[in-house]
């Protein structure tokens, strides 16, 4: 259960609004204070109560002595010399640092958000595999990620417009918190930030892909129209598995068989991500291994040069490989892009500012 009550007070980012609208009215307060409160903040971005000048003043009280709105502070802020990347190390209430970047590219203002401390799954390559895993991120958390930088934008009169949970953890071993997050991230009357312009990458947890078609076949009130992306890096098991260890539970028959019952279900087009390692995966074999599983399958690949981490030995491509390999796909009409590795000069590749940070305070994490 997501801790509701932090340590001064209920913690408004853990409510849904039914449970905002029943607090509310356990105080005696008439229904419609819960909306307001809701507004501000949610359209707002209302960092204290008393700037709540539409409700009552005792009201505003009771809220400052029993309630808080929590907002993380930043530990560190790098900014990448193209000015198009911004990661923040925000802190959290028990102490537990996480990333979450901003990327500016054209009109698109995307936040990467993380929805665990750490992750559980040790892909060899991850900063944040490598750290180990240490607890799930609350609803609230992963929902101030979002506000953190719809803030720093309203500062500039930006808007947010996408959310990626692509930052430290796996959001599908934390399926009821990131969904809960998505859907008051996306609702017109939460931060309102459309559902195409949303996604969730997973590593490839399939009951988690099945419980996300069913919510997205759901009826149309309760649908979601987010993008589903699956991290695949190989494209036979006997490499995947060196790579990502999951592949041992969750096999690419299994895996693949999910990902089409979920385009079944969802009509949608799947993103599979792919982090291009020298002399690993990046062999023109590998890529007419996933030309066929991807043949009767909608699919966009986004291939990426691996950002190199500390822990691992794996180092990025020639640019020429990646070419050779984007060509392969391209010629037997698979939809790929090759993405840019933003803010190389920050350690912009998850996990890897929390993993400096550890490296200059000397905290080594326990691995699990
Ligand atoms: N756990 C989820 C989401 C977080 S990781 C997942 O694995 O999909 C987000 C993306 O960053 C994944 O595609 C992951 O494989 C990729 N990634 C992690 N470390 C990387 C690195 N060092 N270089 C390039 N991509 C990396
Ligand atoms: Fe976890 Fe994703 Fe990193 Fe793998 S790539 S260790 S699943 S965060």
């Amino acid at each position: 259960m997501a801790p509701v009550a932090a340590s001064q007070g209920i913690s408004l980012y853990e409510l849904d609004f039914p449970g905002l609208e029943s607090l509310i009215q356990s105080w005696g307060e008439r229904p419609y204070r819960a909306r307001q409160l809701w507004h501000w903040l949610y359209a707002h971005h209302a960092t204290g109560f008393n700037e709540m000048l539409n409700l009552p003043q005792a009201l505003r009280q009771r809220l400052q002595t029993e309630a808080v709105i929590s907002s993380p502070s930043i530990v560190e802020t790098a900014e990448a010399g193209d000015g198009e990347t911004r990661k923040d190390l925000l802190q959290l209430q028990d102490g537990e640092t996480i990333e979450t970047v901003l990327m500016y590219y054209e009109r698109r203002r995307t936040a990467c958000i993380s929805t665990q401390v750490g992750c559980p799954v040790g892909c060899t390559f991850c900063a944040t595999g490598q750290m180990g895993f240490r607890r799930n991120l609350t609803v609230g958390e992963i929902v101030v990620q979002v506000l953190h930088f719809a803030r720093v934008l309203s500062r500039t009169q930006e808007r947010l417009t996408n959310v990626v949970l692509m930052g430290m953890g796996e959001p599908l071993l934390n399926y009821d918190a990131s969904l809960a997050a998505v859907r008051r991230i996306t609702a017109p009357e939460g931060l309102n930030i459309g559902q195409r312009h949303v996604t969730i990458s997973t590593v490839g947890v399939i009951p988690g892909i099945d419980r996300l078609a069913d919510e997205q076949g759901a009826t149309p009130d309760t649908s979601l129209q987010v993008t589903l992306a699956v991290s695949l890096h190989a494209a036979t098991d006997e490499l995947r598995e060196q790579i990502v260890p999951i592949n041992r539970q969750y096999p690419l028959d299994s895996l693949f068989a999910a990902c089409r019952r979920y385009a079944e279900r969802t009509g949608r087009r799947i993103t599979f991500e792919w982090a291009l390692i020298h002399n690993l995966n990046d062999s023109i074999d590998q890529a007419e291994a996933l030309i066929e599983r991807l043949s009767d399958l909608p699919a966009h690949v986004n291939l990426i040069r691996l950002n190199p981490t500390e822990r691992c030995q794996a180092r990025p491509p020639e640019r020429s490989r990646v070419k050779a390999f984007a060509d392969t796909l391209d010629r037997h009409g698979i939809s790929v892009t090759v993405r840019l590795r933003r803010g190389i000069d920050i350690g912009a590749g998850c996990g890897q500012l929390r993993q400096r940070g550890e490296r200059q305070s000397g905290v080594q994490s326990p691995r699990t």
